[in-house]
């Protein structure tokens, strides 16, 4: 899961899990450099409809209404398009299908997530979703995905840290708070140029419209400092020297 960022000037949001660093010509790394344009000629060409990326996936396994082959399949032929992707708005994007399942290398996962996104653009929904919940009972006990084959897959078995984590207290020089961390509206601020600021102190807040606040969550500075720079889509604060 997750998605690659070019460095790491890239600010840490609240949504922020965890950050990988692999080397460029990493196996994951390549896959997740590969633009739509290739995930569409190499699946509408190479796809044999094996349907091995539907067998694996964890989230058809537990019953709900996925089957990424079918999503392939709607690459190469338009007449049943919408019902073959309807499915995908069931996909977690785990990957499994195009890192590990496939045969051929193809991105499965890239189709999936390109009809979800359209479909939520077109605010398209199931209404009637089938669910088979008895066929986790039938497939999960057998279907698993080895965690270490996985890793020797995806070429993450290289590296082996045993620990213990080092727990270490970064300071930053200067810090660059996104206003749209969340889902809902991004949030308007509410300080100047120049003003100082405190760590925890509401830097922007939710947008008002008629007396009722937006849906979204308020951001607040995660230092103390100056504030360098106000943008429609950030805050930049300088950090207060000691
Ligand atoms: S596993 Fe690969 S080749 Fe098989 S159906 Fe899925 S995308 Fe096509
Ligand atoms: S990325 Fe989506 S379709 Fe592929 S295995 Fe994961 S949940 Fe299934």
């Amino acid at each position: 899961m997750g998605y690659l960022v070019p460095g790491l000037d890239v600010p840490v949001t609240k949504t922020t899990g965890g950050l990988i660093v692999l080397p460029e010509d990493h196996f994951i790394v390549r896959r997740k450099s590969w633009d739509w344009n290739k995930t569409l000629r190499v699946g509408h060409s190479a796809c044999d409809q094996c349907s091995r990326c539907t067998e694996l996936c964890p989230r058809y396994m537990l019953g709900h209404p996925i089957e990424p082959h079918r999503a392939m399949r709607s690459l190469g032929f338009n007449t049943n398009r919408e019902a073959d992707v309807a499915g995908t708005q069931f996909c977690s994007e785990c990957n499994l299908c195009s890192y590990y399942s496939c045969p051929e290398d193809l991105d499965p996962c890239g189709v999936t997530h390109q009809n979800k996104m359209r479909l939520m653009a077109e605010k398209k929904r199931w209404s009637d979703p089938l669910f088979a919940p008895s066929r986790a009972d039938i497939l999960t006990t057998y279907r698993k995905t080895p965690t270490q084959r996985l890793m020797q897959r995806t070429g993450l078995d290289g590296f082996v840290n045993h620990g213990p984590l080092l727990k270490k207290q970064y300071q930053p020089n200067e810090v660059k708070i996104p206003l749209r961390q969340h889902i809902g509206a991004p949030c308007v601020p509410v300080v100047n140029l120049g003003d100082s600021v405190v760590r925890g102190q509401a830097i922007a807040t939710r947008p008002v419209t008629d007396g009722k606040a937006a849906l979204g969550a308020d951001v607040h500075a995660s230092i103390n400092g100056t504030v360098t720079e106000v943008a429609a889509e950030y805050i930049k604060i300088a950090a207060t020297k000691n």
